[in-house]
């Protein structure tokens, strides 16, 4: 039988103790917190490949499928995208997409990290993975964030939305300026499981959202993948990677 992926139905211990966490702390407030001492981007200055070399020696608690090195998981997902004939910008979008996981490296622990994403400031759609995990969230029985709605408007745009803080929204700040739009819903949204598999929170999502989240689809397959393809050997496609970096981004990024 093929081996299914994002089964959480078995997950190990620390997959759900995971979200546990995550799911009980990921509040409207603390996201406004990470927000905000995350926005001037003053923790680091360095170029795209030191990144992806800090970052490597991560490992992804929330993923039940995959134990490679995170450069692997870089590198695998770009050279997929690139082998299927995918324009540049799509190449370098899978080849940074997890970036934003250094986080951990600068003190953050996982739950606030990785995994699934979701929004806050408003009700938690049962298709959020592990959904019942949320009953020890305070927002739960706060009466500005328990509906619908909650802080938001009918369709008011993704833009608007505070999404549960992590690697996916981190990374977006740092790149903004360098990428295309779609790329950049990519780099935002692709943990957005519920929304982008499950079609959940569209009543938040506007038009722009819906014509983007094509390509936030067309990412996951090349995302997930990994853990069959062989090692790639760094040094020998570094050069190759290193050019394309240079065609988005400046030398060196503030982090
Ligand atoms: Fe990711
Ligand atoms: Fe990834």
């Amino acid at each position: 039988m093929p081996h299914a992926f994002r089964q959480y139905q078995d997950a190990p211990d620390h997959v759900f103790d995971l979200y546990a966490v995550n799911h009980a702390r990921q509040t409207f407030e603390f996201v406004g917190e990470k927000r905000a001492e995350y926005a001037p981007l003053s923790k680091r200055v360095m170029s795209v490949w030191q990144a992806m070399e800090f970052l490597n020696s991560f490992v992804d608690e929330s993923d039940p499928d995959s134990d490679l090195p995170q450069i692997q998981h870089l590198l695998q997902t770009a050279e997929r995208i690139r082998k299927a004939g995918h324009p540049d910008w799509f190449v370098v979008t899978g080849l940074i997409h997890d970036l934003g996981k250094i986080l951990h490296l600068f003190g953050e622990p996982q739950w606030a990290v990785v995994g699934d994403t979701f929004p806050v400031g408003c009700a938690f759609h049962e298709s959020v993975v592990m959904h019942g995990l949320f009953d020890g969230n305070p927002d739960l029985q706060d009466p500005r964030y328990n509906t619908r709605y909650g802080v938001y408007r009918p369709n008011c745009g993704l833009d608007l939305v505070r999404m549960s803080w992590g690697h996916d929204e981190y990374l977006y700040q740092v790149v903004r300026e360098y990428l295309p739009e779609e790329a950049l819903a990519i780099v935002r949204y692709h943990s957005f499981y519920s929304a982008h598999q499950h079609g959940a929170y569209d009543y938040l999502m506007n038009k722009s959202d819906h014509a983007l989240f094509k390509y936030v689809r067309s990412f996951q397959p090349f995302d997930l993948y990994s853990k069959a393809d062989a090692l790639i050997d760094v040094e020998a496609v570094r050069p190759f990677y290193e050019d394309l970096l240079a065609r988005f981004f400046p030398d060196e990024l503030a982090w």
